[in-house]
């Protein structure tokens, strides 16, 4: 009769390809029970955005499936999504499992309008997920969002996100007075408020908080990388934004302070002919793909240039919300499922040195130095 060593070393022939790990040693088969014959588990998933989800799921029935002796196989698959950063901080964070900061180098190449899309669409795959947006001094968030006099209310001490569409929303412009007066903060009332935003709100649990920075390398994108233990950075530029390589010293900023880089999304990176459907790069093509290649960061996918994602915007009606089911909402969902497999790859990471230096800690023995997946299995 099968036994439940025969299930595992069979499940243990299927690999996460984000992860590159077989799935029974990440811990991703929970309650399995074998009754006579009758195979029962649960698949738990790293993230619900996980861009290999399907496929996962066929390899793993396909093993089972090589089990002639098993009468029955119930499978059922959830997702949990992994701890992206440290939480044993004391900033009062520790609800949140990953923060992705969104930089680019300058402004105007579409951060906010990608930051609010692809908040909603990690939100729509079940994912809990909150948006800060801190660029303090053009906060455009509450009017991509439809809101016109947006306020928080403040309870026990801390603020409340206001609830949109799912997500929990903080925004420098719901302090409506204020936003008129941001440009002329600096240094450390402006890295107060963002500490205010990120430890003084209740943002219950998350999956992923996403804070949309103001462009470029000043106070605020410095601040979130020093208050707290951050997931990484998300970098968005467009094709005149490379040739001009101002998104590179965004990114050399955050690596010198040891802040992971997610990878890059291109925005407005080409145009679909709405005739023939064919994509036309009218600003030349694979820039941003050089430049992930160049600087080792994933390249996470390419936004095109679509009115229906500028009217969204505008107009306060995001087209994740408007229009799932078009090419860019689209785009926006497999730039999000990349995303969400790349905080996996790095809460692996993080897990992976937090068990050796706690072996390091307990044993006199030599620490292992078992090498870490290179971050670059996506799907664009
Ligand atoms: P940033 O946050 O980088 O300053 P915004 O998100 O405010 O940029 O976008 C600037 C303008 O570009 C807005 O009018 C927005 O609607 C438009 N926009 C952004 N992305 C796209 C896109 N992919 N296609 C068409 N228009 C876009």
């Amino acid at each position: 009769m099968v036994g439940i060593d025969q299930v595992l070393e069979k499940l243990s022939t299927v690999i996460d390809p984000d992860l590159k790990k077989d799935i029974v040693s990440m811990g991703m088969i929970k309650d399995l029970e074998l009754n006579d014959g009758n195979l029962k588990f649960t698949l738990e998933l790293t993230t619900p955005a996980c861009p290999f989800n399907v496929e996962i799921e066929d390899d793993v029935r396909k093993a089972i499936a090589d089990i002639s002796e098993l009468k029955n196989f119930d499978l059922k698959v959830t997702a949990k999504v992994m701890e992206g950063r440290s939480l044993d901080d004391d900033t009062g964070m520790a609800t949140v499992k990953n923060i992705i900061g969104v930089a680019s180098g300058k402004g105007g190449v579409g951060k906010s309008t990608v930051s609010l899309n692809l908040a909603l669409a990690l939100q729509q795959t079940g994912a809990k997920v909150g948006l800060l947006d801190a660029d303090i001094y053009g906060p455009s968030i509450p009017l991509m969002l439809g809101m016109k006099d947006g306020s928080m209310e403040v309870e026990d001490n801390k603020l409340q996100p206001a609830d949109v569409h799912g997500l929990k929303v903080v925004s420098f412009g719901f302090f409506a007075d204020q936003s008129n007066q941001a440009a002329i903060y600096r240094g450390p009332i402006i890295s107060g408020i963002l500490k205010q935003f990120l430890v003084d709100t209740n943002w219950s649990d998350l999956d992923y908080l996403i804070v949309d920075l103001p462009p470029g390398t000043g106070d605020i994108p410095l601040t979130l990388a020093q208050t707290i233990p951050i997931t990484g950075i998300l970098v968005v530029t467009t094709p005149q934004d490379v040739a001009s390589y101002v998104a590179v010293k965004a990114v050399s900023m955050f690596e010198k302070l040891n802040v992971p880089i997610i990878g890059v999304v291109e925005n407005m990176s080409h145009f679909v002919c709405p005739n023939c459907d064919d994509k036309h790069y009218i600003f030349g093509e694979g820039g941003a793909k050089k430049i992930s290649e160049q600087f080792k960061m994933p390249f996470l996918g390419e936004i095109p240039l679509n009115s229906g994602i500028m009217s969204g915007s505008d107009l306060g009606k995001p087209i994740m919300m408007t229009n799932p089911d078009s090419p860019s909402a689209e785009a926006f969902r497999k730039s999000a499922k990349n995303i969400a497999a790349q905080c996996s790859i790095i809460a692996s990471k993080l897990q992976e040195e937090m068990a050796s230096e706690g072996s390091s800690e307990t044993s006199d023995k030599e620490p292992t130095t078992e090498s870490t997946p290179e971050p670059t299995t996506t799907q664009t």
